[in-house]
């Protein structure tokens, strides 16, 4: 995993978990490459940002917000206080970006968060872009693997030494 910090311009800074309870993971797709969303978030006109933006081709993580730190992505105030977001490399449209490896990364990532942060592992606390109240966008979309998602990530916290 590598860190390309997003412009300070777009996250607040915070002391999180002790601020703010973090109690959510929020899934995004980037409609873009892994480096343009990258790039995006360094850009400070951007005014948004992730936590992280994992490739599709291989489930290469990137750090772009830390996790005490406020990222900009739900478009919903509470929920970017409350939640850690993740963005993905590809487009709704199209399932072919949505790969095993990507999947698998992401749901360890999140297996981790679910652990440090005490995050129950469903679809109340794992949610997409989509189900933000307000939101008006529809990443992760149709094409997402829910039911796979969720159940590496169960996999994952269980079966991977992350108890
Ligand atoms: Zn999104």
């Amino acid at each position: 995993m590598a860190h390309y910090l997003a412009s300070p311009y777009n996250y607040t800074v915070a002391n999180r978990p002790y601020s703010s309870r973090i109690n959510k993971i929020v899934i995004h797709v980037t409609q873009g490459s892994w480096s343009s969303a990258i790039n995006w978030f360094q850009n400070p006109y951007a005014g948004v940002s992730a936590h992280y933006v994992i490739r599709s081709r291989d489930g290469y993580r990137a750090k772009t917000c830390s996790w005490k730190d406020i990222a900009w992505h739900a478009g919903n105030w509470s929920y970017n206080q409350t939640s850690i977001g993740i963005e993905h490399e590809g487009f709704v449209s199209n399932p072919n970006w949505f790969t095993d490896a990507m999947y698998r990364s992401s749901a360890y990532l999140s297996a981790s968060l679910s652990k440090r942060y005490r995050i129950p592992i469903d679809r109340y606390h794992i949610i997409g872009h989509n189900e933000v109240p307000g939101s008006t966008h529809t990443d992760p979309g149709y094409y997402w693997d829910w039911y796979r998602y969720m159940r590496y990530v169960k996999y994952y916290r269980h079966y991977s030494g992350l108890m």
